[in-house]
């Protein structure tokens, strides 16, 4: 479906959620226990996003041969919800390079409802990449030892990276498009009080208002590191650049299908 369609789907709703891991990747439990938590928790529209197949070593993505194992599982939470609840089928693809992301044929012939483009992986000043999403000891040690200690270069390579993946396409939301500072700012607080950071934001915001595609508000990081991604000090250019915004749990267990996803909507509201 197109951007605007995934967006009919959840516009005049607040029980929805389009961004869920299972056991598939690093989600901690099989997919029909997610659906059925979901449809218990009231939700009448629920994607299944694994972190996708990806031409890296990664614990956290699904591999390429699970991939019809996991088509399979989803048809059958969609029969199975098909009463009470919209089950969507999609992969939270990462975005690597102009060779390998959303982009390429061998996601946009996958049979998904919709693709969330996400990056995870910063490539060093010498051409490896790094997963800087995750815990901050590890991104310490990855910007010490891979990134010579230069935090500017990975913060400006991620939004470089998120640019690239909307200037190719062939997504349908952008996941958590400034997820990078969940652990830069950890490394250094006043980087989000600088223009220069202020300006990638912004870069962000026209382009993928410009693309049409719909932006996620993500809640999953709000008890371990107290923000949204993108960060509630941005949503103000989110809503006056117009464009669809759709609040996602991120979750990777059931207890937390829906969590922070009330207090983000009515901050959402207010703001
Ligand atoms: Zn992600
Ligand atoms: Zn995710």
């Amino acid at each position: 479906m197109t951007p605007q369609q995934l967006y009919s789907l959840i516009k005049e709703t607040t029980n929805y959620n389009l961004h869920s891991h299972t056991e598939f990747c690093d989600g901690h439990a099989p997919i029909a226990k997610m659906a059925d938590t979901a449809a218990e928790a009231g939700m009448s529209v629920w994607a299944a996003t694994p972190h996708s197949p990806v031409c890296l070593e990664s614990q956290c993505n699904m591999s390429e041969k699970s991939v019809p194992e996991f088509l399979s599982q989803c048809d059958s939470a969609r029969e199975r919800h098909a009463g009470n609840m919209r089950f969507l089928t999609s992969m939270e693809i990462d975005f690597v390079s102009r060779d390998f992301g959303p982009h390429i044929d061998y996601f946009q012939r996958l049979p998904l409802d919709f693709r969330l483009g996400s990056v995870h992986f910063v490539p060093t000043q010498d051409g490896v990449w790094l997963d800087c999403d995750g815990r901050f000891e590890r991104f310490a040690g990855y910007l010490r030892d891979g990134f010579r200690g230069d935090l500017r270069y990975v913060v400006e390579k991620y939004f470089e990276q998120v640019l690239t993946m909307l200037e190719l396409g062939g997504i349908d939301m952008l996941g958590h498009f400034d997820k990078i500072i969940g652990n830069a700012a950890l490394a250094d607080p006043s980087i989000e009080t600088q223009k220069w950071y202020e300006a990638l934001v912004d870069d962000v915001v026209s382009h993928a208002a410009a693309s049409g595609v719909v932006v996620e508000i993500n809640t999953k990081a709000i008890l371990d590191k107290g923000r949204f991604f993108p960060d509630r000090r941005w949503w103000d250019k989110l809503k006056s650049a117009g464009v669809p915004v759709a609040i996602n749990s991120d979750a990777h267990y059931p207890d937390k299908v829906n969590l922070g996803r009330a207090e983000a909507l009515s901050l959402w509201e207010e703001s």
